[in-house]
Order: structure tokens, then C-alpha cells, then sequence
């Protein structure tokens, strides 16, 4: 197994997802990963693996599961650009759970130029509340035309 030069999309959901079980549990067992993700237990534990050979992630002996200092960067990079997208998302009003799995598919793949240009549309509309009212109007005429 070579060490990983970018990780892989599902490497970046693990490493989101320990660092949010990090930090609001203070720790990430394999269970709660699982659970979380959603996969079982033994491709965490597979996965888990690979992200320590390739210096994401460390057993601590009292603390279990850490995320190391580039483990940690991934994460962050990762929380950014989905706080982005659902800030984005969220103002047009489309269902949280919707938003939520495009968000987790979509939030690997953007390039940060894309990140800033959605991240000022959303700055621009949250400050021009017409502007946005407006948009929805002609989307609403439109739906309600289908
Ligand atoms: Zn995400």
C-alpha cells in the first residue's frame, strides 16, 4: 500500500468525521465511526489502518484514536468547505437531508477558486436579502408554471 499523496475522497470522510466525534466526544472509538459513516466495523478498522500508514492518524495508548497534525489539517479543510456549501445551500431553501448527502458528495471535488467564488455568492446574497427574494420568486413562477 503506498503512502496516500492527496487522500481519497472516503480517507476525507473518515478524517471529518473523527475530528467531529474528537470533538464533541473527545474521542473516536470504531463503533461510533461506523455508526456514523454508516459502513461496518471491519472497514474501519481497514481504513484506519491505512490512514496511520500513511500519518493522518495515531493509537495513543489512554486516548485511542488521534488525528495528527496533517490528520487534522484534512479535517479542518474538509469542515470548511462544507460550512461553506450549506451556508451557500441553505439559502435557497432546498431540504436539509438533500443538502446534506449532495453536500458530503460534492464537498471533495471543488477546487478552492470554486470554494471562494460560492463562498462570496453567499456573502453577496445574505447582504442583498432582495436579491435573493427576488431569484426565489422567478424560481417559485417557474416550478409552479411545470
Ligand atoms: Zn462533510
Amino acid at each position: 500500500m503506498p503512502a496516500m499523496t492527496r487522500p481519497s475522497q472516503s480517507a476525507e470522510d473518515y478524517l471529518e468525521r473523527i475530528h467531529e466525534l474528537i470533538e464533541a466526544k473527545g474521542y473516536a472509538r470504531v463503533a461510533d465511526i461506523a455508526a456514523s459513516l454508516k459502513v461496518r466495523a471491519a472497514s474501519v478498522t481497514v481504513m484506519v489502518q491505512k490512514l496511520s500508514r500513511a500519518g493522518y492518524v495515531e493509537y495513543e495508548k489512554y486516548r485511542g484514536l488521534i488525528l495528527t497534525d496533517k490528520g487534522r489539517g484534512v479535517a479542518r479543510d474538509i469542515q470548511n468547505r462544507h460550512a461553506t456549501l450549506s451556508r451557500f445551500f441553505s439559502l435557497f431553501g432546498l431540504d436539509a437531508a438533500t443538502q446534506g448527502e449532495d453536500i458530503e458528495g460534492i464537498e471533495h471535488h471543488l477546487s478552492p477558486a470554486t470554494l471562494e467564488m460560492l463562498s462570496d455568492l453567499a456573502g453577496y446574497f445574505e447582504k442583498n436579502p432582495a436579491t435573493l427574494r427576488a431569484f426565489q420568486k422567478t424560481r417559485a413562477r417557474k416550478r409552479s408554471r411545470s
